[in-house]
């Protein structure tokens, strides 16, 4: 839903405090696919500070659902947002897209909440997710996640055979 500014922008000092609700389930970009678990609604507050300036004040939380780093199974994660922004409104749709260096959450007058948001959680998006700190990850032979099972892959490897071939590396490796 876009939010319609141009009362706002009709008078210096004149500000607009609301809650939009956001219409975003998932967040697509670079990094792949995530899905939004829930959201609060997006509290926006506007002012209009003179010389067709608007301050954007924006609060809310997101849950996404983001794959841990080592099992992949999706984790939790929550993003608090508390964001402010400045959309001079005298330059041109352009300008302030190269000058935020952002995608513009600005149609005409109207603020559009989920650019806004996608911005926000995209500049916050952490490096590394894991499920918990000791996550054992999964194996890299069998594709078991060895937080559930444990696989079969090291006492596979007592095989003679492997153990023959273990042992050449090892010698090359003390050389
Ligand atoms: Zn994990
Ligand atoms: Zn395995």
């Amino acid at each position: 839903m876009l939010l319609d500014l141009s009362k706002v922008l009709l008078q210096d000092g004149k500000a607009l405090e609301t809650s939009v609700e956001l219409e975003m389930n998932e967040l697509v970009f670079q990094m792949g696919k995530f899905s939004i678990a829930r959201k609060s609604p997006l509290q926006v507050a506007v002012t209009n500070t003179g010389d067709r300036v608007l301050e954007i004040r924006g609060h809310g939380e997101v849950m996404l659902l983001i794959p841990c780093a080592r099992c992949l199974t999706p984790v939790e994660y929550p993003m608090v947002l508390d964001f402010e922004r400045t959309a001079d409104m005298k330059l041109s749709e352009e300008e302030r897209e190269e000058r935020l260096e952002e995608t513009n959450f600005m149609e005409g007058e109207q603020l559009n909440p989920e650019v806004l948001v996608r911005n926000e959680l995209l500049i916050n998006w952490p490096i590394r997710v894991l499920c918990k700190d000791d996550c054992k990850g999964i194996c890299s032979r069998c594709g078991a996640n060895l937080n559930v099972t444990a696989c079969n892959c090291d006492t596979e490897q007592a095989d003679p055979r492997m153990a023959a071939i273990r042992d050449i590396f090892s010698k090359y490796k003390e050389v």
